[in-house]
């Protein structure tokens, strides 16, 4: 027995299809998508408290937004700028000059540049043509690279966009002197097979100095299509805690860097023991609560409550759980409820030096489901009311907005 080993890894059956990059610069988007998922919002202040805290948990580069938004946010850009993190800051804009000017003035080292390739964008939002765009792109990449600014290229749908074009495209940014290219999957439809296949074709055609992703959550896939990304050679994925972010969000920091440290054995440069304080605190700010059930980070991710399970766990916690909740800055939880079995109670004797005959242990244990089965929802289901009438309707109410546009002195038409 002692020579057995007490579970199989098949991780290195497939490392020879892994092509992963020598260092993995983690982009932390919690401060720009993140803040755009509806109802979010971040004062400068709070921004710079969770700039703090990425980069003392050792994210090398973060989004602290784009300061052409408002004037908020150009000050809120310039305050986590200003801060001497150890991170790296950067800022994003349009294809526009006067939004390169704004993130040089706003004093971070990095800019993304953002645009759309598809032709749904090009034709219904942007109305741009295809050249159009292309030379707006290497016009404003120019502009950025002649400011001294580390330059990324970003184009929106990418993954829905003309091949021919995202070449011709993203090759003309790349000569105008752009350091690192973004493929994004803006409204998440990819599947890790298919952005395999993409991006091997991305890299074949377009031949990237330094390839970064941006996946969304749309069908749930967007650490699974990000960790693809990895295997394909990106440098830099982009993440936000929490998967915070527009409509259902992106990939989430937490599961990304675990997904590469236990998984693939990758180091990402995380201190992951402070992944739980910094979802803690972006939960938080956003006043968005993280799901019960969110891997790592959730109520549930490291509690056992079934009988079987909780055996198991104080057999041997490799049984029940992939990794130590330590690693991430958490700790185990063991629930005393409908499921649970004589081993669990057994434990919890022992805090105080107890032991007790079987007859008793049944009587205990028949005791603890009653009272759990019996016991009220109440509470649990006021508060899924009041979470569903705080989300139902985030942002200004009708009747809200209509009595700004009446102060503005907007006629409405109405008496
Ligand atoms: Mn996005």
């Amino acid at each position: 027995m002692s020579d057995e080993r007490l579970v199989e890894d098949y991780h290195p059956a497939t490392a020879a299809q892994r092509h992963l990059p020598a260092s993995i610069v983690l982009w932390d988007e919690t401060l720009r998508d993140g803040e755009q998922m509806p109802g979010v919002h971040f004062s400068p202040e709070e921004k710079l408290r969770i700039a703090e805290r990425l980069s003392d948990a050792g994210v090398p580069l973060l989004n602290a937004g784009i300061p052409v938004v408002s004037e908020e946010e150009a000050r809120a850009v310039k305050l986590v700028a200003d801060a001497g993190l150890r991170a790296k800051v950067l800022a994003a804009g349009r294809t526009v000059a006067g939004d390169v000017d704004a993130v040089v003035r706003s004093g971070a080292t990095h800019i993304a540049i953002f645009v759309a390739a598809s032709n749904v964008h090009l034709r219904y939002k942007l109305k741009m043509t295809q050249d159009e765009v292309l030379q707006a792109s290497v016009t404003t990449v120019r502009q950025a690279k002649d400011a001294g600014l580390h330059v990324a290229y970003v184009t929106e749908d990418t993954v829905r966009a003309p091949f021919d074009f995202v070449e011709r495209l993203y090759r003309a940014v790349q000569e105008a002197g752009a350091d690192r290219l973004v493929v994004a999957d803006t409204v998440g439809i990819m599947t890790p097979l298919t952005f395999r296949w993409y991006l091997e074709e991305f890299v074949r055609r377009v031949r990237p100095k330094d390839l970064s992703v941006h996946c969304h959550n749309d069908f749930g896939l967007a650490t699974a299509n990000t960790l693809t990304a990895v295997e394909c050679g990106a440098t830099a994925p982009h993440v936000c805690v929490n998967g915070l972010g527009e409509r259902a969000g992106n990939a989430s920091l937490e599961e990304v860097v675990m997904g590469l440290e236990s998984l693939y054995g990758v180091k990402t440069g995380i201190r992951t023991e402070s992944l739980y304080e910094l979802s803690q605190l972006v939960e938080e700010l956003s006043g968005v609560p993280i799901a019960a059930n969110k891997a790592l980070v959730g109520y549930n991710a490291f509690s056992h409550e079934a009988g079987i399970h909780t055996h198991g766990i104080l057999a041997n916690t490799l049984t029940y759980e992939p990794l130590q909740p330590e690693v991430v800055g958490r700790r185990r939880q063991m629930i005393l409820g409908k499921h649970t079995g004589k081993a669990a109670l057994v434990e919890k004797l022992k805090e105080r030096g107890i032991t007790a005959p079987d007859p008793l242990l049944l009587e205990l244990l028949r005791q603890v489901k009653t009272e759990t089965e019996s016991r009220s929802k109440a509470d649990l289901q006021r508060f899924v009311e009041q979470y569903r009438t705080l989300f139902g309707r985030p942002g200004l109410s009708d009747t809200e907005f209509w009595a700004i546009v009446e102060a503005v002195g907007i006629r409405t038409g109405k008496a």
